[in-house]
């Protein structure tokens, strides 16, 4: 399989190209040139299949010759090493747990499967490899704990201050070793301008072997797909497909169902749940895509004002608005909603959604109303007692942590804090020279 960039000013790579340099050198994303069709009697029989091999089957034909065999199931298995499961909500809505993993958010899958794609070509690599990424909270935990230690390479995790839950900041400031957080005063778009900045660099990326870890590298946009299959494994109703709820801040996790359904997976529609940042909303309404500076919200990880896989989303739907509205809508959900369905979600039915699944779920329960024979499922991305702050006000009890996040409440943050400047992360980097 060969890459393209989105920008198309760069030549075609491989899969290890892509993953090892994040984005194309003219800045593009980069795309796979076609989109694989999964075998029918693989969609038939899906039931028949273990996860390790959906995932195996599912990510074989994107990895082409850069990974052998016996390396790649390792890899898918070590990946997808976690419960996945599908849980009935009521009788028309159930959710996707994604919060299995180690840093209890959706995140870890793309982490995992990333940082051993690495490993594995870092070692045909002389030189230290330096994963630099901004988080607007999950991704740091989940890009921390998916290379911590793993040899030849560095991490480098720039977070906006004040704006992720005390829980993401001790996953991502508490590691050490070869993990470092740059605290940046200043917003999410503010880091990832910064990260964009710095890649552009030519004077540090000919001294730096500089890799990205956000959900811009294929390596973890692609992995995503495999739980859609997975949830699409556990849905009873084959003859009616489910609609997908996502809660999206990035586009990385819809894009990547989308691609799946692309593929031949079978979907009914797809929701992007946005909070107030409603870029994407907006565009489906008016065909003018125009973006914003991001606003702070209680589903702070969906806090983006220029959501950068969303090019992703327009070139599988050959740049056809029409095509895409007819499989994807998008609404915004506010914080007094998404608040006022926590508490319904958690009084009405006894499950407790985290701020950005009570998104997903608004979203559906919306959609659902108005498409009487319908059901679906929402994207759980991530468990509520990583939010604790914004969901236990609003339920009024407390959430009993799970024993992964007691372990690093009493540890002491280390994080390095700095202006929303470029020079001052150049500073930072060259400490890694
Ligand atoms: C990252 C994240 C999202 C948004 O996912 P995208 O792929 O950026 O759209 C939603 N919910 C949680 C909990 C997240 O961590």
């Amino acid at each position: 399989m060969k890459y393209y960039s989105l920008n198309r000013q760069s030549p075609e790579v491989d899969f290890k190209e892509a993953a090892i340099r994040g984005q194309a050198p003219d800045k593009g994303l980069y795309f796979p040139e076609r989109i694989p069709v999964f075998e029918r009697s693989f969609i038939q029989n899906i039931e028949s299949f273990s996860k390790e091999e959906i995932a195996y089957q599912v990510i074989r034909p994107y990895i082409g010759d850069a990974i052998p065999e016996a390396d790649l199931r390792r890899i898918v298995a070590e990946t997808v090493n976690f419960d996945i499961p599908l849980v009935r909500i009521n009788d028309k809505i159930s959710t996707l747990e994604l919060f299995h993993g180690p840093t209890l958010a959706f995140k870890d899958v793309g982490a995992r499967f990333m940082s051993r794609c690495l490993g594995y070509f870092s070692k045909s690599i002389s030189e230290k490899v330096v994963v630099l990424v901004a988080t607007s909270g999950d991704t740091g935990g989940a890009v921390a704990h998916g290379f911590y230690n793993v040899p030849g390479v560095e991490v480098v995790i720039l977070y906006p201050s004040g704006k992720v839950s005390s829980v993401q900041e001790k996953q991502l400031t508490t590691l050490g070793n070869n993990v470092r957080a740059l605290e940046v005063k200043g917003s999410f778009d503010d880091c990832q301008k910064l990260v964009k900045q710095a890649f552009a660099d030519t004077s540090l990326t000919q001294e730096l072997f500089l890799t990205s870890a956000n959900s811009i590298n294929v390596a973890r946009w692609l992995p995503q797909q495999f739980y859609y299959l997975f949830a699409y494994q556990q849905w009873k109703d084959k003859d009616n497909p489910p609609v997908i709820s996502v809660p999206s801040g990035n586009f990385g996790n819809i894009c990547a169902g989308l691609l799946a359904y692309c593929s031949g997976m079978p979907v009914k529609h797809f929701i992007a749940a946005c909070n107030a940042n409603a870029v994407v909303p907006e565009f489906l309404r008016t065909g003018d895509y125009q973006p914003k500076p991001a606003v702070a919200t209680i589903s702070n990880a969906m806090d983006v004002g220029d959501p950068s896989n969303f090019v992703r989303v327009l070139e599988l739907f050959n740049q056809e608005l029409g095509s895409l509205k007819n499989v994807l809508s998008s609404v915004s959900v506010s914080d007094v909603d998404t608040k006022r369905t926590i508490r319904e979600v958690y009084g009405s039915w006894g499950y407790l959604p985290d701020p950005h699944g009570a998104v997903g779920f608004k979203a559906l329960q919306q959609y659902l109303q108005q498409h009487q024979d319908e059901k679906g499922f929402f994207l759980e991305t991530a468990h509520p007692v990583k939010f604790y702050d914004v969901v236990e006000p609003v339920i009024q009890s407390n959430i009993p942590l799970p024993d992964s996040v007691r372990g690093i409440m009493h540890l002491n943050k280390t994080s390095v804090v700095m202006e929303a400047d470029y020079d001052a992360l150049k500073e930072q980097l060259s400490l890694l020279k």
